[in-house]
């Protein structure tokens, strides 16, 4: 019997030997295409900027505009196209429209390579040459990720329309193999699920499979009544589960339970394909019809790599090409196994796994009129046709629509087509030999990769790394997986059983109560206490600095090391709390889900962090290497450090400032906002259970006019931290300016304070970017970040565009309490907030045109709808005030220098932001915007420690940026000392790059 290897070799030399026999160029269009392709191969930095260049392309709209893009794109590069470029530059100048118009003509040609028709008058052409061939197709409507519900239910229409249409084009075709054609209708379908409903959160499964059923039911119904199949496509891991659960419950509905023609795609590169599949399975068999499985390797995998690399978590994909392979191969096997109940269509152009699929099926003894190969448009030709003669059955999927809503997948091709590790490259490119080609994938996997390059895993403490570059982050949770959803529906439900609790003081090591309790309520239900905090009065203030103090003067002497630790343990019990503390957040200052699991990953960073910034500051360094003498530069710390803390990041702020402090060697009293005491109580508990020392860390809760004022006043209170209102930091700066009787320090100030943050869009920014991260940007939270954007700026000539996007995209925005998972906008934090917000809109009522607001809020809560002001100009009070909630001014200007001069224009530099794919313009900002944290084609919220320190100038704060390896040393007193170190002329060699700490006693090791 011949083992299965051989087989495959044989039917791969087979499939070679027809695809030599009708020889093809690697890309079938010659020319521009071919060259490019041909650079891209050889020269990394050309192709990103191919790639992006193509992207750009289709949004530009002026002959000037893209002969500007293409000498920023190319112009300084060392490659084979750059003298291509000049020249084409310099005819440009004198005939603009003409080089743009070929040069837009050789694109779109690019990617009709890809594209099968603009619409489905246009594609019928197409699929009548293929039936001609005996190819069959499926065929998909371009463009994903919609913005707003607006853009979902046109989809919706489109898949439609192409359904009746080409039914009626296609009612008389055959199956091209004549036989088990009942499995395979002639009109296939091919739908992605995140065209079809915008507010989709990996959190709320339940949310988006109620929406996406009901725009699916007529869809089904119609296709159905056609006799045409529909297919979900996969598409990025986020929102895998979503769609299998979703196929799952339309298809088990009693209106489709027997229907068969229907499936879906399985993505090998997913290490939890195989689970994901067998479960598929057992559904199937559960339900008792048949349904059928596209099993691709997966498009997306440079997304999947990037992304978990950004968060630090493990990909969930592959790392190794031949594993994805292997398990292709593995999965084959399983769904020919499994024949009885499913039926398999292969999504691939890679022989090796083509030829392995017809081994296992003839091994199987599955009839080859009973599965499918499926192949993409405009690509692998030759193999296509080497499949029908050889007998097999062959669909091709042909994309339809634009060129702009089609860019994501033509780039996705073409990085497919480039690349290093794929199979057509490999072939037709790169000749390498059938033999090789034809390896089992299982012996070319390489003993495992713990993680990609880039993924942030370095975490040894290096002392000349930029300080981010050493430090690895906690991942964010990922609420893709129901056991995270899960743990996070039993958080709440936990904490909510102990809403009501009581929370004492915590001053030098004892727990302290008052007469008076301070209620917190829930802002999403005004009428729930989520906890009471101990009220502290001016008596206890002091009681706190004498604790303080006294602890001090230990503390300070206690070795960097023992001081990190504690961090490091406060980190790791917040990191095993982690669930329990999001869902008090979500209770007692409205944060949704994913947010509050944020800050109190950012909590975390920050202990960690500090920890790891304090070992490299700790160990005094030596100043100069000299002969004969040595000075050690190293730190003190300042002495009792007062934190103020507001609600918005309730635990990662207070935290923040907190451990910065202890670890630096300083005494900490801690206020928590008075609107989130209960996160700051559960701070306090963390760090007692994690060790820390009576009197180095205290828990003042209570009125800031009274034990704040108190103490930002007192003479023992050494330095201040606080972030808040501009009102309360300018205060607090000019009373700290006062030297008090006995006061030892000139009190050191830290003060972030709040922003009137900018965005400006170029005119050829990526909309779907824009208007997906301003909306973010502007309403996430409520709006009650102090990143959050509040001003939009658009340039005149793309106001129209983004703004018929941006308003559906308001629109749909999903609205309610945030214990719900999958809630973009919850309630603001109090009444005075709600108050205070719903006057600024008045005041935007008047000042300017109230372009937007959303209609349907909670009726019980302090809910303010989205809301959006256009016409807004300059000077007007909410372009210039801080509003801190979810409204948005948009501010029309000429070009980008008026635009800079708007943005720069407020009292504020906290964060602003710059959506464009211009490089120069790009370079430009980047140099010219005022903020201490500027975001380029991203959200201009959500700084991570380490990665993006964070903090403003001019009124937004006093410079510091938190997360920063600079952050410490605004809690320390620097120092320097120096000693003689020759006697009589002689003098040791070198002097250690790093001493001891200068600690007496010695600390016994
Ligand atoms: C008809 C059809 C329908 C499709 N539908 C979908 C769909 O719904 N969803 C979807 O995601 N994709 C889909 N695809 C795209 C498909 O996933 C890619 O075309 C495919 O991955 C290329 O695989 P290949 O076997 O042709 O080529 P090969 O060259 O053998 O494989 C390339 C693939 O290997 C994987 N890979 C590359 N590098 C690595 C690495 N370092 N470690 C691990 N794995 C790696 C990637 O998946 C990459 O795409 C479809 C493809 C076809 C032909």
């Amino acid at each position: 019997m011949r083992s299965l290897q051989s087989d495959i070799e044989q039917r791969g030399a087979c499939i070679f030997e027809l695809v030599d026999k009708h020889p093809e160029r690697f890309f079938s269009k010659a020319g521009f295409y071919q060259r490019l392709m041909a650079l891209s191969m050889h020269d990394e930095r050309f192709k990103t900027q191919l790639f992006r260049f193509v992207a750009v392309l289709p949004s530009l709209r002026r002959s000037s505009e893209i002969i500007q893009h293409l000498e920023e794109y190319f112009s300084d590069g060392n490659d084979g196209f750059h003298p291509l470029v000049s020249l084409g530059v310099r005819v440009a100048r004198l005939v603009p429209w003409m080089s743009a118009a070929v040069l837009r003509w050789n694109v779109s040609e690019t990617a009709r390579q890809f594209i099968a028709g603009r619409n489905p008058h246009d594609v019928i052409a197409t699929l009548r040459k293929r039936r001609a061939q005996k190819i069959g197709f499926t065929v998909d409507v371009l463009g994903e990720a919609v913005v707003s519900e607006a853009e979902a239910d046109e989809y919706a229409a489109r898949y439609a329309d192409l359904l009746d249409k080409l039914a009626r084009e296609t009612k008389d075709w055959t199956d091209p193999l004549g036989k088990s054609a009942e499995l395979f209708p002639v009109l296939n379908l091919s739908v992605k699920i995140s065209a079809l409903y915008s507010q989709m959160s990996p959190a709320a499964p339940a949310d988006a499979i109620a929406h996406l059923c009901s725009k699916l039911r007529p869809l089904l119904r119609r296709a159905r009544e056609l006799g045409a199949f529909i297919n979900f496509d996969m598409e990025s891991y986020a929102l895998k589960n979503t769609t299998l659960e979703l196929f799952k419950t339309t298809l088990t509905e009693a209106e489709f339970k027997d229907w068969p023609h229907a499936g879906i795609a399985i993505q090998a590169y997913l290490r939890d394909s195989e689970h994901d599949l067998r479960d598929l399975i057992e559904w199937g068999r559960a339900r008792g019809t048949r349904f059928a499985v596209r099993l691709v390797k997966g498009a997306y995998w440079d997304y999947e790599t990037t992304k978990s690399g950004q968060n630090g978590s493990n990909p969930p994909v592959f790392l190794q090409k031949p594993e994805s392979d292997a398990n292709f191969e593995e999965l084959t096997r399983v769904l020919f196994e499994n024949e009885a109940i499913v039926t398999a269509a292969f999504g691939s152009h890679n022989i090796r796994s083509i030829a392995h699929a017809q081994a296992v099926a003839d091994e199987l003894r599955v009839d080859r009129s009973r599965f499918e190969f499926q192949l993409l448009y405009g690509m692998a030709g030759p193999i296509k046709r080497a499949l029908v003669e050889m007998g097999y059955r062959v669909r091709e999927y042909c994309p339809i629509g634009e060129l702009l809503p089609g860019m994501a997948y033509l780039v996705r091709r073409l990085l497919e087509n480039t690349s290093n590790e794929g199979f057509l490259r490999a072939k037709f490119a790169g000749n390498v030999p059938a033999k090789e080609l034809l390896r089992d994938p299982k012996e070319l996997i390489k003993a495992p990769v713990a993680r990609i390059a880039g993924s942030n895993q370095k975490n040894g403490a290096s002392l000349r790394a930029a300080a981010g570059d050493i430090f690895r982050n906690a991942p964010l949770v990922s609420f893709i997986y129901k056991d995270s959803q899960d743990k996070m529906e039993s958080a709440l439900r936990e904490v909510r059983k102990r809403l009501g609790e009581k929370h004492p003081l915590y001053i030098g090591g004892e727990k302290i109560w008052t007469d008076h309790l301070t209620p917190s309520v829930n802002p999403a239900e005004p009428t729930e206490i989520v906890g009471y905090g101990t009220e502290a009065g001016v008596d206890e203030a002091e009681r706190a600095v004498k604790a303080a103090r006294a602890a001090f003067e230990k503390w300070r002497w206690t070795p960097f090391e023992e001081r990190a630790q504690l961090l490091e343990r406060a980190a790791d019990i917040m990191e095993r709390r982690r669930y329990e503390l999001s869902a008090v957040e979500v209770f007692e200052v409205g944060k949704p889900w994913s947010e509050a699991d944020a800050d109190i990953r950012e909590a975390i960073d920050f202990c960690r962090f500090y920890a790891q910034q304090m070992r490299r500051l700790g160990r005094p360094k030596l100043t100069q290497q000299v002969p004969g003498e040595e000075s050690y530069h190293h730190y003190w710390p300042r002495g009792v450090a007062f934190v103020i803390a507001p609600w918005n990041f309730p635990i990662a702020i207070l935290c923040g400032m907190a451990s910065a402090g202890i670890v630096t060697g300083n005494a900490v009293i801690m206020k928590p906002s008075e609107q989130s005491i209960i996160c700051g109580a559960m701070l306090m508990q963390v760090f007692e259970e994690a060790g820390v020392p009576p009197g180095v860390l205290n828990f003042l809760s209570g009125h800031g006019s009274v034990v704040g004022a108190h103490l930002v006043d007192h003479k023992d209170v050494d330095l201040v931290a606080f972030t808040g209102s501009r009102e309360v930091g300018l205060k607090i700066w000019e009373s700290a300016g006062i030297t008090r009787p006995g006061q030892r320090e000139l009190k050191r100030v830290i003060c972030e304070m709040g922003g009137k943050n900018a965005m400006i869009v170029d005119t050829d920014a990526d909309l779907d970017e824009t208007i997906m991260y301003s909306i973010y940007s502007a309403f996430g939270f409520q709006g009650q970040k102090c990143s959050a954007l509040s001003r939009l700026i658009l340039l005149e000539e793309n106001y129209g565009r983004v703004m018929e996007r941006l308003i559906p995209a308001a629109a749909s925005l999903r609205i309610g309490n945030p214990e719900q998972p999958g809630i973009m906008v919850g309630p603001v934090i109090d009444e005075a907030a709600y108050r205070r917000i719903l006057e600024y809109i008045e005041i935007g009522r008047k000042e300017a045109t109230l372009a937007f607001q959303a209609k349907e809020v909670p009726p019980r809560g302090y809910f303010i709808p989205p809301t959006i002001f256009t016409d807004v100009k300059p000077h007007m009070r909410i372009a210039r005030e801080e509003i801190f909630g979810p409204v948005l001014s948009v501010l029309k200007v000429r070009d980008l220098d008026e635009a800079l001069e708007v943005a720069n224009g407020t009292d504020y530099a906290l964060t602003a932001g710059f959506f464009s794919r211009s490089p120069d313009n790009i370079e430009r900002v980047k140099a010219r915007l005022e903020a201490g944290n500027v975001y380029i084609n991203r959200s201009c919220t959500g700084a991570i420690v380490g990665r993006h320190p964070f903090g403003g100038f001019k009124m937004s704060g006093s410079g510091t940026k938190a997360g920063g390896e600079d952050y410490l040393l605004h809690f320390l007193v620097p120092r320097v000392v120096t000693e003689n170190t020759s006697r009589h002329g002689f003098a040791p060699e070198q002097s250690p790059e790093y001493g001891d700490e200068f600690l007496w006693p010695k600390p016994r090791r």
